[in-house]
């Protein structure tokens, strides 16, 4: 993602602002970092260049129908 895209991110649970930290960053793209909100405390993940603001609730439930089709650890 585009750092410019905090302009317009908000957190999906309480809208607070973003705060991104980035561990790795290509061009002016950030590939991996989080995206923390310092309202309630929650923390999103980027991965591949692309933000996870899937509410945490919703992200566990999809993280567990990965894990129910299969795929294997590792
Ligand atoms: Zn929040």
């Amino acid at each position: 993602m585009r750092r410019d895209l905090m302009d317009i991110l908000a957190c999906p649970l309480c809208k607070g602002e973003l705060t991104l930290t980035a561990t790795a960053e290509s061009e002016g793209e950030v590939l991996e970092g989080t995206l923390g909100c310092a309202a309630c405390g929650e923390q999103y993940p980027i991965s591949d260049g692309i933000p996870n603001l899937l509410p945490p609730d919703l992200r566990r439930e999809m993280e567990a129908e990965a894990a129910r089709s299969g795929g294997g650890n590792g």
